[in-house]
């Protein structure tokens, strides 16, 4: 059998047929179930062992002090930190008198299944205990995508061939336990017993439940947690319910015969607020497992199988001729589709409700990677994220008066909006976070047309970025205007002059700001906005400054970039990557040495902004140099290898990304998913070999597949439509699947989707020779599997 190791490869599931210890911290990101607003990592049911348990409510988090050895003026002195909340997925078992634990006694089977179409995790096991007792346990969790607040699982436990006493304890915790698992500054500062217990109550009877109720010390958040139940079992049995502080328990005490079970489905309910009384937040959450109790274990699962069915509808990709892709797409945009689906007006952090890396912090990755995934797939959620960036406008206008700026200066890395970057020359000054914000509403525009959302939100988020912008730069003698002391998104620079990336961008973000508040003229007289205002981002945009390098004939990253000295890869030992793990910032800042796609990222998401020629010159350059130490890389890279003619090498990466978290890739998974990542293989498939970009208002596709993919279909929503683009056999075919016809693009031909499918040949694909990477950093072979 294939495996994306330690997975089965299946079209719509991920299984794992026997538990792996040592990598059951990286199983529990990758089994990881959320709605966006309720995060659970796929812990075993019992609690331990465990890699790093992990429950999560976006935006729950506490504040913890920013100590510097040498602070400076306007350097962020707290940081905010994601916590592990009351966790609502305890169900320990007992069989006769010994606990069910996988690391005693016999496991016979044990196998978990994440089922990407009905949303649930199932895990099934056979144990036999060191007594000799023999049980069959089946567990089935979901986090609820139409009832936001619910958690639910539904445990059953079978003897196997005696009757046994069985004991289950459904359990809510708060203040777990957890483990340092690494100093890598890409983890999470760990807050030992972030709540505070408020209260806590137990109720038995038919109905019999659990709440507790908690806050945070700083951040003076506070939290209801309950759970509530439904057991059936054999007519010998006792149940009683016991809360605590840090604890609501529920037990269930039996005797079963081998022909009889025990099940109990649990629906865990969760509320939180930074205003609500403790009573109103109780109340929802009674009410909210109130109404799931009421839907019901089957209703839920409907319920959820419906909401996926509606997701796919518009959004699956299936890729014909490599399985293990085809599985990896899949499960990233599940896992996209969890990240976003029920935020409302929170963000999406860069791993999702995963787990603790980066602190659960939301950064540039989801307005560059994220989000143009979800205008296209599930646009709701996109525009989600980003009234969530509008509502922290003014704090980051406050950011901007605090370093001297007009309008908006968001930030780097936050959970609630304030900036949290300790370090200022991969933070702050990573000023394109800005222009990024401003594409993703202009790209979720164009593709929803949603006019509200250009009035109410999109406007101001263009103006205020683009006031920025315009105090940011300057106008030199020669009239250009230039960007001085920034850093881009590779961060192996910091804070240089007229990084490419970034002056393409806030040239694209002065330019929209300009053509939309003179569309909507009196709503940007509300915001201040006069003609001459509008003029000079107008000025800004056509007199933007794009560094050329005339000798080599390529773009430079930044002013003076090409004249660097080439990183020493050749005397890089291979296990001293990523290179900030190894070397100080300062070596890596003046050398020519990239992390990530800069200007290759530019020449995706700017195309108009080069011709064929130079993104080719500009592709090779940026391969020779270009380490990948971001997950953020290689699907940036797929897209152009895929546009410029390198279609060998564009597999491999969209290998990469694609296989980031199921393969463990960058050994981190266990922090949680690498979400842009996830996004990136979706992206690697439609604008790198469906060749999508959109372009003056129309989508646009240039079709290629590359020797191991035999047939790749796609849906997207675009404009109250669903379109499919089918690419075989030399051919595209385009078909809509719902809504009005639509003119696009093929290969710069207009054509017109309808109902009736449409062909059109597709060239054959240029070829060009492969460029080469760094010593060491050649991206692993991808060979296409299919059986
Ligand atoms: C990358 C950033 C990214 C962050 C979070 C860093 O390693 O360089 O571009 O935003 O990770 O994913």
């Amino acid at each position: 059998m294939i495996t994306n190791a330690p997975y089965g490869v299946e079209p719509w599931c991920l299984t794992e047929n026997e538990l792996h210890l040592q990598l059951l911290a990286q199983s529990e990101s990758v089994f990881a179930l959320s709605n966006g607003h309720i995060g659970m990592r796929g812990n075993l049911d019992e609690g331990e062992p465990h890699g790093l348990p992990g429950t999560y409510l976006n935006s729950l988090y506490e504040v913890r002090p920013l100590p510097y050895a040498e602070a400076g003026y306007g350097f962020p002195d707290k940081g905010q930190t994601v916590i592990n909340v009351t966790n609502g997925k305890i169900i320990r078992l007992l069989v006769d008198d010994e606990t069910f634990d996988i690391r005693y006694g016999t496991v016979l089977s044990h196998t978990r299944t994440l089922d990407l179409r009905a949303g649930t995790l199932t895990r099934k096991v056979t144990w036999t205990s060191p007594a000799g007792h023999t049980v069959e346990i089946e567990s089935v969790r979901l986090v609820s995508l139409t009832q936001r607040a619910i958690a639910a699982i539904k445990y059953t436990v079978r003897p196997v061939d005696e009757k046994l006493r069985l004991v289950l304890m459904s359990e809510i915790v708060a203040n777990e336990e957890i483990p340092v698992t690494s100093l890598d500054p890409r983890a999470a500062a760990i807050l030992e017993k972030p709540l505070v217990s408020e209260e806590h109550y137990a109720v038995d009877g038919d109905n019999p439940r659990a709440v507790l109720v908690h806050g945070t010390r700083e951040s003076k958040l506070r939290l209801a947690a309950g759970m509530t139940h439904n057991v059936r079992g054999p007519a010998r049995m006792a149940t009683s319910t016991e809360s605590f502080d840090d604890m609501g328990r529920l037990l269930v005490a039996a005797e079963v015969g081998p022909d009889e079970e025990l099940c109990l489905e649990k629906f865990v309910g969760y509320g939180w607020s930074a205003q609500r009384s403790r009573p109103a937040l109780i109340d929802q959450v009674v009410g909210a497992m109130a109404a799931a109790k009421l839907t019901g274990w089957e209703g839920l699962l409907a319920e959820q199988r419906q909401f996926l069915d509606d997701f796919w509808e518009g959004a699956d990709v299936e890729v014909d001729g490599d399985v293990e892709i085809q599985q990896a797409v899949r499960f990233g945009l599940f896992h996209i589709l969890q990240a976003g689906a029920r935020t409302e007006n929170r963000p999406i952090p860069a791993k999702g409700l995963t787990g603790t890396g980066y602190d659960g912090h939301i950064f540039w990755d989801t307005e560059t990677f994220v989000l143009p995934v979800l205008t296209y797939t599930w646009p709701k959620s996109a525009a989600d994220s980003l009234r969530w960036r509008y509502l922290t406008l003014d704090i980051a206008k406050e950011h901007a008066a605090e370093l001297g700026l007009d309008g908006a200066v968001f930030a780097w890395r936050t959970i609630h909006g304030e900036e949290c970057s300790g370090y200022w020359p991969a933070g702050t000054a990573a000023f394109h976070i800005n222009a990024d914000i401003a594409a993703a509403v202009v790209s979720y525009f164009d593709a929803t047309q949603d006019m509200d959302f250009a009035r109410q939100y999109g406007l101001p988020l263009l103006v205020e970025t683009a006031r920025m912008w315009r105090s940011l730069g300057q106008h030199d003698a020669f009239g250009r205007f230039r960007i001085e002391g920034v850093t881009g998104p590779d961060e192996y620079s910091a804070v240089k002059d007229n990084n490419l990336y970034t002056n393409l961008m806030a040239q694209h973000n002065l330019a929209v700001a300009a053509d939309l508040a003179e569309k909507l003229e009196d709503e940007a007289r509300k915001l201040g906005v006069t003609t001459e205002e509008a003029a000079s981002w107008r000025d800004a945009a056509e007199d933007m400054y794009i560094p050329y390098d005339e000798r080599l004939k390529v773009h430079p990253q930044h002013d003076g970039f090409t004249s660097y000295a080439r990183w020493d890869f050749e005397g890089t030992p291979e296990d001293h990557y990523p290179l900030l793990l190894h070397y100080p910032y300062f070596q890596l800042y003046r050398k020519q040495v990239v992390k990530q796609a800069d200007v290759v990222l530019a020449m995706q998401l700017r195309p108009d902004a080069f011709t064929a020629e130079q993104k080719r010159r500009n592709f090779d350059y940026y391969e020779g140099i270009t380490v990948r130490d971001s997950s953020l890389s290689p699907c940036t890279q797929s897209v152009m290898a895929a546009e410029v003619g390198h279609l060998d090498l564009a597999y491999d990466y969209l290998a990469e990304a694609a296989f980031m978290d199921l393969e463990d890739r960058e050994h981190n998974t266990k922090d949680g998913l690498h979400i842009a990542s996830l996004a990136g293989a979706w992206t690697a498939l439609v604008s790198g070999f469906g060749g999508m970009r959109v372009a003056n208002g129309k989508l646009c596709f240039a079709p290629k597949l590359p020797p191991g993919i035999i047939g790749l279909t796609f849906r997207m929503r675009y404009r109250d439509r669903i379109i499919m683009v089918s690419i075989r056999d030399h051919a595209a075919t385009y078909s809509l699947l719902a809504g009005e016809p639509l003119e696009v693009n093929h290969y710069g031909d207009p054509v017109t989707i309808s109902k009736e499918e449409l062909t059109r040949d597709v060239p054959a694909p240029v070829q060009l020779p492969r460029p080469t990477q760094p010593a060491g950093r050649v991206p692993q072979a991808h060979r296409s599997r299919n059986d």
